[in-house]
């Protein structure tokens, strides 16, 4: 044990957490794969290394942390992986405003190096901050999905569901961001409120409103609602577009809204979800007045090759030449627009690979995980109910898995490559055997890259180390630990793609955590301007105050708030555990701990009861994610009972060197040990710190607290015993005293007798009576203080007899004043307010000071 003159006075979290870290060694957290202990295997959430790990992360990283922390003590054999997602879209972009180049500037292979450059430096930077945040990652499980051996899988992953009929490739319409210029799937379509022009116009004597006048060039039908008497007429006719000519059939859809506009609506193809339903329901033709960079088409005649919004302003200018253009109104309309870019999206027609949703066993996987917190179970049953399109995995970039695929230059058939030579890059290989159809050896490669949800959704297959050979042994992982804001896609797609390809759910538990607001309750954003950085909290307050924010900050599932106060409130708990420590470990070290002697006094045996019970709590809260739980109970015990009762109760005997000196010091132990351990996973490097003067072993490869003690009758009398010293220690303060001053005789009645062994005497440097009787006071009265802006204009002149004749009731009367009173042959009433008596008690004719207790009285008689 280290002399505890070596502990500074203050707790210097810098200092500390740089020493730790230097000494921690990785190789503690690594998995180990032939261990005989129970294993607990977490899927990490691989972050997309943009290069700052952001609050919402440190949040997530935090409660992973403290169960894989908390699982290691209670000896399973965790793995706790860190994988980075870096194929997509925002890296792509932001290569393109680095470089000020478009994708299309340099060849695919610069491209793609540029961007695993920057998102290699950007790994670099956040590997040092979940370092410096002592998250306890095993890095011999780190996984980058850019890199060969990882995509190799996500590739053979997409060749087996290819093969059992899950992916598919088909012309079908799909959400796309013309300005990205790539297909992406519903969600990562994002709802905007916009404001837009309802334009009425004559279509062929029928009166249309629309707000895309620009997609007339893809009209392929009008609708109408079966039962809508205005338009009876018009069944199974054929009208003539305006402006284009073409005909189009008048159909009858139940969906059409007869209240909406003129109730007659064109359908385009395609101008939003409800065109593509009817499109297939009436089997119409269709007609791609758009391109993928957002282009009229060559369909769109003499409006080819301008925007849409171009489009929209001729058509609506031409309409108006030609006098069709009734009237126009103002709308507010919800928008589909492209999640990275804003850019509304529109629905093309295009060739694109797709994988099959199959609600039913989705829901089944999703109903054999158990959730925490419960109800976000309901928002993925929500998500899967409201399927109706297949997932589009095909996007049109570059910095992405390559789809495994060539195409016959001949016949058109379809080869794949021997699952062998994984991973390739289609565009600039060739098959190693000729066409099975045609004999030809000449191919096109598959220019289209993989969603990169197709990467991150086989992390768990990943790190249980799925290699396509079987289900690995160590498969179903035991947790998900994730975000609410990508359960729809993050969660739902791992489902999926484990259901595929093992039949098997991916995990047996999943825990949702919730978002970090800022300090003015909205999302953070860089227009608001309440972000808060991780690194400002760290050179602040130290990560172990960061890390006791995210554990207190809000219940498991729930939206956080971030608040300077709750960081501070941590630092302090540090300050006040510090001073705890100091003066514990001197105690400890005045003689050694003799671990083998009876704990017989009421104080020690009460204390602990309450450790027993604390212990009880926090590992009930820790097995069920409820950290806030855990966390609090923890510093209500250190703080209130440790140290604000028990250490004052018993720093008599420990001064003293009495007999009993050596139960307090048993207790102390047991108490500041456990307390160490069980703030292991919240604070590890000052939990360490404080270990390390017990114990020359880190406290992280200790066990978990197990420590029970079942006393009652300790437990009932302690209570009160701490109480009373409590309160009586308050009105030491509250009177003047010094707190060791000596305050006479105290008498405490309980109905049974207590023996406390001295310590409350000592406590209060006071001759301690416990007695089982009543309190025989006396109450009398010692002064009446009058309210003089009442009693004065009340009484004016006769203010000096309203005093007296109110002196001279007796006690019961000033507690409840008569309604009037007689003064000099005048009946007066009585005001409210006008006086306040001021009791005293005695007690066997001395007098006494009266606290209450918990029902408990204790009388106080000063200097005896
Ligand atoms: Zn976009
Ligand atoms: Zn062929």
């Amino acid at each position: 044990m280290v002399s505890s003159d070596q502990l500074p006075k203050t707790y210097d979290f810098a200092n500390v957490e740089k020493r730790w870290l230097g000494r921690w060694r990785d190789s503690d957290f690594y998995f180990v794969p032939d261990s005989k202990k129970p294993r607990f295997v977490i899927d990490t959430p691989p972050p997309y290394p943009t290069g700052s790990f952001h609050i919402g992360n440190a949040l997530n990283w935090c409660y992973i942390d403290f169960f894989a922390r908390y699982k290691r003590m209670r000896g399973f054999n965790v793995m706790f992986p860190q994988g980075w997602d870096c194929h997509g879209l925002p890296t792509e972009v932001k290569v393109e405003e680095i470089n000020k180049i478009t994708k299309n500037d340099v060849s695919r292979e610069e491209f793609r190096r540029l961007c695993r450059e920057l998102t290699l430096n950007n790994i670099r930077k956040m590997r040092q901050t979940l370092r410096t945040m002592a998250f306890s990652v095993d890095w011999s499980n780190e996984y980058i999905t850019m890199n060969p051996e990882y995509f190799k899988k996500t590739q053979l992953s997409f060749l087996r569901m290819l093969e059992s009929g899950y992916i598919y490739q088909s012309e079908h319409p799909v959400n796309f961001c013309t300005r990205c210029e790539t297909a992406i799937a519903f969600a990562e379509v994002t709802y905007d409120e916009r404001s837009t022009r309802l334009n009425y116009f004559d279509f062929d004597g029928m009166e249309i409103a629309t707000t895309r006048p620009e997609l007339l060039a893809a009209c392929v039908a009008v609708a109408v609602h079966p039962n809508d008497q205005r338009y009876h007429h018009l069944k199974g006719r054929t009208l003539r577009v305006p402006i284009f000519s073409h005909p189009v059939p008048v159909v009858q859809d139940e969906a059409v809204d007869p209240s909406f506009g003129s109730g007659a609506v064109m359908i385009c193809t395609f101008g939003d979800k409800q065109d593509v339903h009817w499109w297939k329901q009436h089997n119409l033709s269709l007609r791609k007045a758009i391109d993928r960079r957002g282009r009229m088409t060559a369909l769109a005649a003499k409006y080819d090759g301008m925007t849409a919004a171009e489009c929209r302003t001729a058509i609506l200018a031409d309409m108006k030449a030609a006098n069709i253009l009734k009237k126009q109104e103002d709308l507010d309309q919800r928008v589909g627009a492209c999640w990275r870019c804003k850019t509304p999206i529109e629905i093309l027609s295009e060739r694109q690979w797709f994988v099959k949703i199959k609600p039913g066993e989705i829901l089944d996987a999703a109903h054999q995980i158990r959730w925490y917190p419960e109800h976000m179970l309901r928002r993925m049953e929500n998500w899967v109910g409201q399927m109706e399109w297949d997932w589009c995995i095909s996007r049109q970039r570059i910095f992405a898995t390559p789809i495994p695929v060539w195409f016959c230059r001949k016949c058109g058939e379809m080869v794949v490559p021997d699952e062998k030579d994984l991973p390739v890059d289609p565009t600039l290989t060739q098959p190693d055997h000729a066409c099975p159809g045609c004999g030809n050896t000449e191919f096109i490669g598959e220019e289209d890259v993989l969603d990169t949800w197709m990467d991150s959704s086989i992390s768990v297959l990943n790190v249980t180390g799925w290699d396509g050979s079987g289900t690995p042994g160590i498969f179903p992982a035991q947790i998900r630990p994730q975000g609410h804001d990508i359960i729809r896609t993050w969660a739902f797609y791992t489902i999926l793609r484990a259901v595929a390809l093992t039949g098997q759910r991916p995990w047996d538990q999943i825990l949702i955590n919730g978002m970090v607001l800022g300090e003015d309750g909205f999302k953070m954003s860089k227009s608001r301007g309440n972000i808060i950085v991780p690194e400002e909290i760290l050179s602040k307050y130290g990560a172990d105050a960061l890390r006791q924010w995210a554990a207190t900050g809000a219940a498991m599932g729930s939206d956080i708030m971030f608040n300077w106060n709750d960081v501070i409130a941590a630092s302090r708990f540090q300050t006040k555990m510090w001073n705890i420590a100091r003066f514990v470990l001197l105690q400890l070290e005045k003689e050694g701990v003799d671990k083998n002697i009876q704990v017989t006094a009421l104080a020690d045996r009460w204390l602990l009861t309450r450790l027993s019970d604390t212990v009880a709590k926090v590992t009930e809260a820790m097995d069920q994610y409820q950290f806030d739980t855990a966390l609090k109970t923890i510093r209500e015990f250190a703080w209130d009972v440790l140290a604000d009762n028990y250490i004052e109760l018993v720093k008599g005997r420990l001064y003293a060197k009495d007999a009993s000196r050596k139960s307090a010091c048993l207790v102390l132990h047991t108490a500041y040990d456990s307390i160490c351990r069980m703030l292991a996973p919240f604070t590890p490097y000052f939990a360490d710190e404080c270990y390390s003067y017990l114990n020359s072993e880190s406290v992280h490869h200790q066990q978990w607290v197990t420590f029970t003690y079942d006393d009652p009758q300790a437990l009932l009398e302690g209570d009160i015993l701490s109480k009373v010293v409590a309160e009586v220690r308050k009105f030491k303060h509250d009177s003047g005293l010094a707190l060791n001053a000596p305050l006479g005789r105290v008498t405490i009645y309980t109905p049974h007798t207590i023996l406390d062994e001295g310590d409350m005497s000592r406590t209060l440097n006071a001759d301690v009576q416990w007695r089982t009787d009543s309190a025989r006071l006396d109450r009398v009265v010692t002064d009446i203080e009058f309210n003089r802006s009442v009693v004065g204009p009340a009484f004016k002149k006769q203010s000096q007899a309203f005093m007296k004749a109110i002196r001279i009731l007796i006690p019961e009367q000033l507690l409840n004043p008569p309604a009037t009173i007689n003064l000099e042959g005048t009946e007066f009433a009585v005001p409210e307010n006008a006086f306040t008596p001021r009791f005293s008690y005695m007690e066997g004719g001395e007098m006494v000071d009266v606290v209450s207790v918990a029902g408990v009285i204790v009388t106080i008689q000063r200097s005896a």
